[in-house]
């Protein structure tokens, strides 16, 4: 399959972009930006077309896939009405980095929702990914554009060999503004419970209806059943053995990172503690206190350490707390759950 590649990261193309909505329309898929992490999509209403993203991502077939929209008609084309606490998130946190689950209708293909009766709907506020669907005029599923396991794309650099001849066109918007997946949010038993944490935080939820909890699968390893299907399967995963390491006590956590130390070992860490590993390739995902910095930043240099010639890799944790809990969830996935805290 030829893979047509359009640069908007300077320039948006209204006339390359319909041609890729086109293309959707017609049951093509594609690349392209969002404000969290590249997305692979197809017509969310033809389940050939969706078929064609479980291939081409080589995607378990029960994760289902999240279906965005970009104006609210599409909205109710898909789901049963919201209830109030739905309504009042969906008026809070759409268009953004916000995917809620809610109750779809009988005319969404069960290769998209994997047969489940709910569904997740996301309204992205990326300029080129709003414009894609609303010149597609249909609503869109779209998983991470990654091969299933590895880090998500924030890069198109990152994932175009992965994709290459597998996809009809690559849009390139520059580094997604977010860097992380979207929050997963349903509200059960009325209160909303989060699936997958992200930018918008249990705090950010909290102060829109005031209450919100953390589902029990964050940050364990096996649930037979997961709300949230994605999260039982090997995610983010450099090829190298990882471990991820916290502690809130800096001296000790420089000791335990010192202690696990072997030779062709790369760290992953704050830019603070950089000078203190020369020996070692050291990778610095940002200043410590600066988690926006450091969700930009993770799945970029998750995939760039896997390039090198290493043999071990220790990532430096952050306090499991506000974006620290997203950032946390994403890296326990990626070590396997190899996870020292002390
Ligand atoms: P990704 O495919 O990387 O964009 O991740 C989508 C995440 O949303 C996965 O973890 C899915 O399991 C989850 N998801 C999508 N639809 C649903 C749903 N109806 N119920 C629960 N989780 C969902
Ligand atoms: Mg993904």
């Amino acid at each position: 399959m030829e893979t047509k590649i359009f640069d908007f990261r300077t320039n948006l193309n209204e006339e390359e972009l319909k041609y890729c909505a086109k293309c959707l329309k017609e049951g093509k898929i594609g690349i392209f930006p969002t404000e969290t992490v590249y997305g692979i999509g197809a017509n969310a209403l033809n389940n050939e077309a969706a078929s064609l993203i479980f291939k081409a991502k080589n995607r378990a077939k029960d994760n289902p896939l999240i279906i965005h929209i970009s104006n609210f008609k599409m909205l109710k084309d898909i789901t049963k009405p919201p209830t109030k606490i739905e309504q009042q998130l969906i008026d809070a946190f759409f268009p953004g980095p916000f995917t809620l689950i809610l109750r779809g209708k009988k005319n969404i293909p069960s290769k998209v929702n994997a047969g489940l009766k709910t569904v997740g709907i996301r309204m992205p506020e990326n300029e080129i990914a709003h414009k894609l669907i609303e010149y597609a005029g249909i609503p869109i599923c779209a998983p991470s554009a990654n091969l299933s396991s590895k880090p998500s794309g924030t890069k198109l650099e990152d994932i175009k060999s992965e994709f290459m001849g597998k996809v009809s066109f690559m849009i390139d918007g520059g580094p997604t503004k977010i860097g992380l997946e979207s929050t997963v949010c349903e509200v059960i038993d009325g209160i909303p419970t989060i699936l997958r944490p992200g930018k918008i935080t249990k705090e950010d939820i909290i102060s829109v209806v005031g209450s919100c909890k953390l589902d029990a699968s964050l940050f364990k390893e096996s649930i037979a059943t997961p709300r949230s299907p994605g999260m039982k399967y090997k995610h983010y995963a450099p090829s190298k053995p990882a471990i991820l390491i916290y502690s809130p006590d800096e001296s000790l956590l420089l000791k335990l990172i010192k202690e696990h130390l072997k030779p062709k070992t790369a760290i992953i860490g704050s830019k603070e503690h950089q000078h203190l590993f020369s020996k070692y390739q050291y990778f610095s995902y940002g200043k410590k206190n600066d988690l926006e910095e450091i969700m930009h930043n993770i799945f970029t240099i998750l995939r760039k350490v896997d390039k090198e010639d290493i043999d071990y890799i220790i990532i430096e944790g952050v306090k499991k707390e506000g974006l620290g809990l997203a950032i946390m969830n994403r890296l326990i996935r990626s070590v396997s759950f190899n996870y020292l805290e002390k």
